[in-house]
């Protein structure tokens, strides 16, 4: 028999914070080793529990949940959806606007294999969430990167997006607030991202998972407000992040805009969402009862919530280790510090992260596993406790102590 390959289209599609990395942590842990897992922006392993109203509806409606849904999802769910953008000022969002996938992840691969055809260029940030440059390839895109300036809080550079133009290029994807820079938009750079968008003809994609993940006086800026009517703009979300069910698999997609205008892609959406039946239907009579009741994500955001405390102890234990820098970051759960090439010369930063890994035990995300395009960046997930979180910093710090030339 000869061997079985994977397929041509995989060709290029990595998301390496799942890959070796996590592989060799896996391994390491196979032996014995106690690994600290900060790699993936996963809550619950972390001591977070979701808000006990959404266990609650979830148990309750466990019954009336055994069959097949609509496939762009309940009708109670999408509503809900429509409503929480009809109340961020987009009046016109109707229920047939929204469709519920299997987290947001699902509905990224979905939205682009139903959008791209072969070579069409699809601007991501870099650093980006790394799904969104692996889906575009495998859709048959190219990805262009438009670089965030670390010295401008990682706002994504307007003069480099436009550079980065040409005559194939279709979409714009935002990742606000961003992972992994932490990046929390101003509302000129979202208008001049839309505007660009609106001058070029292309379709607005913002992932905004993290929206409701913000500190001290940062303000979320939903791309689509700035939309009108004259760009399409696609805004995914779901309740991974804010509502601490990462396992539920639960997200949407909002369309909004000159939606007339995009009646073909959105049967084409909507096929391929009939192809996979529905998401997880216990999971999506949570999101009415998510959207609608008391948020209690906003008393992890402030000072004495957990995830304030961490990720401002986490920039600033890191700030403290010579030749390493971190913008603080504005929103969600990461740091994304920097480390001067001078101080620690790497040549391959998945090298260096699986150094520390057999060093320290502990697993980081590589900077270029964001398509970060240099070597000198990585991820570190802030959602241990802060003793944990401490303790982890003062192990990057010592292995660190041993790489240093300056
Ligand atoms: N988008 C961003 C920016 C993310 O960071 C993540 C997960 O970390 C996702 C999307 C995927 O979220 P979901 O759990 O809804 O698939």
């Amino acid at each position: 028999m000869k061997p079985i390959v994977q397929s041509r289209k995989l060709q290029g599609v990595r998301y390496d914070v799942r890959g070796p990395i996590l592989v060799e942590a896996q391994r390491l842990e196979a032996e014995g080793h106690k690994i600290l897992k900060l790699n993936i922006g996963n809550t619950a392993p972390f001591g977070f529990a979701a808000p006990e109203a959404i266990l609650a509806d979830m148990v309750h409606n466990l019954p009336d949940a055994q069959g097949y849904s609509d496939s762009r999802g309940i009708y109670s769910a999408r509503t809900a959806v429509a409503q929480y953008y009809q109340s961020k000022g987009l009046k016109d969002t109707v229920v047939d606007d929204v469709f519920i996938g299997n987290g947001v992840s699902e509905l990224i691969s979905m939205v682009l294999t139903a959008f791209i055809d072969d070579g069409n260029e699809i601007l991501v940030p870099a650093p980006d969430y790394p799904l969104w440059t692996g889906a575009v390839t495998l859709a048959g895109g190219t990805p262009v990167h438009y670089l965030c300036d670390e010295d401008n809080d990682w706002n994504p550079d307007l003069a480099d997006i436009e550079a980065k133009i040409t005559p194939n290029t279709h979409a714009l994807v935002i990742i606000n607030p961003n992972n992994p820079t932490g990046a929390v938009y101003s509302e000129g750079i979202v208008r001049g991202m839309v505007d660009i968008a609106r001058r070029h003809n292309l379709v607005v994609m913002a992932d905004e998972i993290y929206e409701k993940i913000i500190f001290d006086d940062a303000v979320h800026h939903h791309a689509a407000t700035f939309c009108a009517d004259d760009v399409l703009c696609l805004t995914f979300s779901g309740l991974s992040k804010a509502y601490r069910v990462c396992g539920y698999r639960a997200g949407w997609v909002m369309i909004s805009g000159p939606k007339h205008m995009a009646t073909d892609f959105l049967e084409g959406l909507t096929l391929l969402a009939n192809m996979r039946m529905c998401a997880n239907v216990p999971a999506q009579h949570a999101i009415q009862t998510a959207l609608g009741g008391y948020q209690s994500i906003n008393e992890l955001i402030v000072p004495g919530g957990r995830f304030y405390e961490q990720i401002k102890l986490a920039s600033k234990l890191l700030n403290d280790i010579p030749g390493v820098s971190c913008v603080e970051p504005k929103g969600a759960l990461y740091c994304f510090p920097c480390l001067d090439p001078e101080v620690y010369p790497i040549a391959d930063d998945q090298e260096f992260v699986i150094d520390l890994l057999r060093a320290k035990k502990i697993l980081v995300t590589h900077g270029t596993g964001f398509n970060w395009p240099t070597p000198d960046h990585f991820r570190l997930v802030t959602l241990p406790g802060v003793e944990v979180l401490t303790e982890a910093i003062d192990r990057i710090a010592g292995f660190l102590e041993t790489r240093r030339v300056a």
